[in-house]
């Protein structure tokens, strides 16, 4: 899943008006900001030099070399000096790759005792990058602009979170996502249009028998078996029982086997993400439970209950998040701790919550389930750590797909639940749980989320906005008044 597979172009716009001594120092400049960015840490993926463009032509040529390369998941582009931007039209109504504008200039300083009508000619960012800012509106282009110098911290920053963001967006548009069953019966949320999803985002959703991943099961060896023990045993603090020799030890073998098989059956259809469904378990002894767990730790979605939109986000914010502090999971609001100081959140499921945002090493248990009607399921327990996070649901309203988020403060579980085992987190939603939770509920925000603690606000903002996709934010600001009235303007801005 490595970002540096990637590629983000460094565009430089200009003109043949100054002359080629002037395009050579725009070249020359463009390089040398080009390097700097592919080296900085904070830019995951690779940024690439592409000479300067200089034509409506040359500019055409350039977005559709971009939108045909695969590994190219977007572009920078930057004005050095003044470039006409009728020149920029055609190439930016074909460009199907996400863009970022990029308002800095070469030099800090004025050289007040230098400057003159050569400099002139060379740096023309403050009015070229407006002129070429004009077309990108006029035109209606959903893209990020950045502006400071390029060699500012916050700079790197914001270009590095967005090349996130732009590589998810191109893990979205061939995401593939198995559907072991269907949907649960009568629910609601879970559903919505494939093939708009399709058209939009570009995933798609495959659905199969729970036959099929029974059969590539039965298909995992003994060995391959013994080796996820091992794997177990070394990572995690097993219990007893469950080690090998242990009374219940066949129940971790056979959990590691669904593991060894889901993995297989996933990775032979090129599947990213994934969905199960406890109603549709037909020749299966166990829940899939730390075999989920265990695979969202290794990078793939998941959504519980044939839920593919929360899948599919589970996966892309992983790509997003690739190499960050801080996990993302497949989460549901549980239940509430209602006391006077504020209330809080418990987010868990019943099984399926990923290791990426354990705090402590987690420890393999077996406990009873009282759904489903198969034998006990092996799971592993941890809380998640105190820090900032996300809560992410993607809805399908109707005429249009929203997302809803809500900032949340996680915090530490100070008690145990010996008789509830599993893995959870615990948070107070921001700004306060009566205008989270209402606001929430007037946007028809899910049970279901992609609970996030690696990407930022501004992540997931540009996300939804890379998509087109509706975002109703629930943070610090919101206030139920202007939150309704929101959802209202929406429905017009979306008509
Ligand atoms: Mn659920």
């Amino acid at each position: 899943m490595s970002l540096k597979n990637y590629e983000l172009w460094f565009v430089t716009g200009s003109q043949h008006l100054y002359g080629p001594k002037t395009l050579e120092q725009v070249a020359a400049n463009s390089q040398e900001i080009a390097q700097h960015l592919n080296t900085s840490a904070e830019i995951p993926v690779n940024v690439v030099f592409k000479p300067t463009v200089k034509t409506a032509d040359e500019i055409s040529a350039m977005c559709s070399e971009a939108n045909n390369a695969e590994n190219c998941i977007g572009i920078i582009t930057w004005m050095h000096t003044f470039s006409p931007s009728k020149m920029w039209i055609n190439g930016l109504s074909n460009l199907q790759k996400p863009f970022l504008h990029l308002h800095t200039q070469f030099g800090t300083e004025i050289p007040w005792d230098e400057i003159d009508m050569n400099y002139m000619n060379l740096n023309q960012a403050a009015h070229g990058c407006r002129e070429y800012g004009f077309i990108c509106s006029r035109l209606r282009l959903a893209r990020k602009v950045v502006a400071g110098h390029w060699k500012d911290a916050s700079v790197i920053s914001q270009v590095g979170e967005w090349s996130r963001v732009a590589s998810g967006v191109a893990e979205m548009k061939q995401l593939k996502v198995a559907r072991f069953g269907d949907n649960m019966r009568n629910v609601a949320v879970t559903e919505g249009d494939k093939v708009e999803a399709q058209i939009q985002f570009g995933l798609t959703v495959d659905a199969w028998g729970v036959g099929d991943l029974v059969k590539a099961m039965d298909e995992v060896s003994e060995q391959d078996i013994d080796a996820l023990i091992s794997e177990y045993e070394a990572e995690y603090d097993v219990v007893a029982e469950l080690k090998s020799g242990g009374e219940r030890h066949d129940s971790l073998r056979y959990s590691a086997r669904i593991e060894k098989g889901l993995k297989n059956f996933l990775d032979a259809g090129g599947y990213k993400a994934f969905t199960t469904n406890f109603e549709n378990l037909y020749g299966m002894k166990q829940l899939p439970g730390f075999a989920v767990q265990r695979l969202m730790k290794q990078g793939y979605g998941f959504g519980g209950e044939g839920d593919w939109k929360t899948a599919a986000l589970v996966r892309t914010f992983k790509v997003m998040a690739e190499g960050l502090p801080g996990g993302t999971s497949f989460m549901e609001d549980y239940t509430y701790h209602m006391e006077d100081g504020g209330v809080k959140v418990l987010g868990a499921h019943m099984l399926e919550v990923c290791e990426s945002i354990a705090a402590q090493k987690p420890r393999v248990e077996i406990h009873r389930l009282g759904i489903g009607g198969k034998d006990d399921p092996v799971r592993s327990l941890f809380t998640a750590p105190e820090g900032i996070g996300f809560n992410v649901a993607w809805m399908d309203m109707g005429n249009r797909f929203r997302l809803v988020c809500n900032e949340l403060q996680v915090e530490k579980m100070e008690n145990a639940m010996p008789k509830l085992p599993v893995a959870a987190a615990y948070w107070s939603p921001k700004p306060d749980f009566a205008t989270s939770a209402a606001a929430w509920i007037y946007a028809g925000g899910a049970h279901h989320s992609a609970f996030t603690m690696a990407l930022s606000k501004a992540q997931i903002e540009d996300f939804a906005e890379m998509l087109n996709l509706e975002l109703l934010m629930i943070d610090d600001k919101t206030e139920i008044g202007e939150f309704k009235k929101e959802i209202r303007l929406n429905e017009v801005f979306y008509k």
